[in-house]
């Protein structure tokens, strides 16, 4: 799947969300939430690496299909966010990763 592809679904995902639950997905919701996600990675990476409560722990299988399930939000919300500030996330890697001029 193509980059802008993935980004579309994502993004109607997020649109189907606020329908459903009468959310209205503006920026400062996409914000808001790219937070909680990145709140829900760093206690994902806690408890992956035992470093949060042993009654938190998981299975080493399931502890990381946790951690990428909540990358995964990171990355989609991130990409919420560029939808609604209209940034080109494939033209702003570009520039900002790999041209170090
Ligand atoms: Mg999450």
């Amino acid at each position: 799947m193509e980059f802008k592809e993935l980004q579309e679904k994502i993004v109607a995902n997020a649109i189907s969300y606020g329908k459903r639950y009468n959310v209205e997905i503006d920026e400062d919701f996409a914000l808001l939430k790219l937070y909680e996600e990145v709140w829900e990675y760093t206690q994902a990476v806690l408890i992956h690496r035992r470093k949060s409560r042993p009654e938190k722990f998981l299975s080493e299988e399931k502890s990381k299909e946790e951690l990428a399930k909540e990358l995964a939000d990171v990355v989609g919300m991130a990409m919420v966010n560029a939808h609604l500030f209209w940034i080109d996330l494939e033209e702003a890697f570009t520039k900002k990763w790999f041209n170090n001029k």
